[in-house]
C-alpha cells in the first residue's frame, strides 16, 4: 500500500481525524495521487450509496434578498438585478413539473426575502405535501426558531444552510451585517427541531487557506449533517469580489473527495456551481465520492435573474430537459438515476 493510501485508510478509520492529515491529503498536485484520493472516494460512496444518483428538483422562488454576501449577485446592493417572486401558483406549478419528472426531491430556495410571506408558505408546503407524494427541501437562509417550526410542522422535511466556511474571522468578513454564531445556532435549531439538514462551504474564497478548508470538513463532521453542498466560488460582476480569481475545480473535487472519506453517510451533490466552469466538472465529482445532481425547475422567465453567479448552467433549458441530460450522464459513469426520495442516509 503507497503512503498515501495509508494516510487515506488512516483519515477514513479515525472517528475524528487530524486536521494535518486533511491539510496534506487537500495540498496534493500530483495527478497519479490526485487519481488515487478520488478512486478511494468513489469506493467509499459505492459502500455507502450504492450506485444510484439521486435527484433535487430545485425551484428558485424569489431573488430578493435583505443580506449584502460579498460574493453573491443576490447581494441586495446589487440594483441592477431585476427582482421577483412566484406566486403561489407559480410555485405549485413548478413543483408539478418536478413530479412528473418524478423526481421526488423539491428544494424550494431563495434569497433572504425581508418580506417572506410565512404564512403564504406554509400553505405552499402544505398543498405540496396533499398533492404529491414528494419530500421538502428548504433553502431560505436563517430564520428565527418558531418560524423554523412552524414550516416543520406544515410538512417540510429538510434544510439546507451552507455555512460557507467555518472561519469565523473569514465569515464575518464576507457577510456585513451577520454572525457566525447566529448561523451555527441556525443549524442546531434546526438539527434539534428534527430536519435533516445539510449545510456545506464555499471553495476558492478570498483568504482562505487549506487548513480552513480542512477545517470546513471537521465542522461537516462535528455537525453530523445530513448532506454537504461543496462548491467552488465564481466571480460576479456586481459584487465586492468580483475582481478576484475563481475557485479552483481540483481543489473543490479534492474536497469533495475528502468530504465523502471522513464523512462517508452523507448526500453529496456534484453541485451546479461545478458545472458551470470552463467546463461541466459535475461528471468529475460524480467519480470522486458525490451522489446527488440537483436539475433547476425555476421557471424558464426566472432562471436568469437567479443569477448568484454569473454562467450558471441550463438557464436556457426546462427542467425536464435537464432530467433527461443528467440520465445519460449517469449511463455513461455506468451509473442509474434513483429516483426514490433519497432521504437521510443515517439511522433514525
Ligand atoms: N439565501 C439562502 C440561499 C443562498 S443561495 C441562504 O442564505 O442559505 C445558495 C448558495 O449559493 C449559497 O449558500 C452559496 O454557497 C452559493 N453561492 C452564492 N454566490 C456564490 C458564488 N459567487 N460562487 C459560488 N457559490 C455561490
Amino acid at each position: 500500500m503507497s503512503k498515501l493510501e495509508q494516510l487515506l485508510k488512516k483519515i477514513s478509520c479515525a472517528s475524528f481525524p487530524g486536521v494535518e492529515d486533511l491539510v496534506a491529503v487537500l495540498s496534493l498536485e500530483d495527478l497519479p495521487e490526485i487519481k488515487v484520493l478520488f478512486d478511494f472516494a468513489d469506493v467509499v460512496r459505492q459502500k455507502v450509496c450504492g450506485r444510484g444518483i439521486l435527484l433535487r428538483g430545485i425551484v428558485e422562488f424569489s431573488n430578493f434578498c435583505r443580506n449584502a454576501c460579498a460574493y453573491c449577485g443576490l447581494n441586495k446592493n446589487n440594483l441592477a438585478l431585476p427582482r421577483y417572486r412566484l406566486s403561489m401558483s407559480e410555485i405549485l406549478e413548478s413543483v408539478a413539473r418536478v413530479a412528473a419528472s418524478k423526481v421526488k426531491t423539491v428544494v424550494l430556495q431563495s434569497g433572504e426575502d425581508a418580506c417572506v410571506d410565512i404564512l403564504g408558505l406554509l400553505e405552499i408546503i402544505r398543498s405540496i405535501k396533499e398533492q404529491f407524494d414528494m419530500s421538502i427541501t428548504l433553502s431560505l437562509g436563517e430564520m428565527n426558531f418558531k418560524d423554523y417550526q412552524l414550516l416543520k410542522k406544515a410538512g417540510a422535511d429538510r434544510y439546507l444552510l451552507k455555512i460557507e466556511t467555518s472561519n469565523q474571522a473569514l465569515y464575518e468578513s464576507l457577510h456585513p451585517g451577520m454572525s457566525f454564531e447566529n448561523r451555527v445556532a441556525c443549524l442546531h435549531d434546526l438539527k434539534e427541531m428534527g430536519f435533516q439538514t445539510g449545510s456545506g462551504n464555499i471553495v476558492g474564497l478570498k483568504g482562505q487557506t487549506l487548513r480552513m478548508i480542512a477545517e470546513d470538513i471537521l465542522f461537516f463532521k462535528k455537525e453530523d449533517l445530513d448532506m454537504v453542498g461543496i462548491g467552488p466560488f465564481i466571480p460576479h460582476g456586481r459584487t465586492p469580489l468580483k475582481d478576484e480569481s475563481q475557485g479552483s475545480a481540483l481543489l473543490t473535487l479534492k474536497t469533495l473527495a475528502l468530504s465523502r472519506i471522513v464523512l462517508k453517510n452523507v448526500h453529496l451533490p456534484a453541485t451546479t456551481a461545478l458545472g458551470s466552469l470552463e467546463k461541466d466538472f459535475r461528471e468529475e465529482a460524480l467519480r470522486a465520492g458525490a451522489n446527488v445532481l440537483m436539475p433547476n425547475f425555476t421557471p424558464l422567465r426566472y432562471k436568469k435573474l437567479y443569477e448568484i453567479y454569473p454562467g450558471k448552467r441550463c438557464i436556457e433549458e426546462a427542467g425536464s430537459v435537464c432530467v433527461s441530460c443528467l440520465t445519460s450522464l449517469a449511463e455513461r459513469l455506468d451509473r442509474t438515476i434513483d429516483y426514490s426520495r433519497g432521504d437521510t442516509l443515517k439511522a433514525g
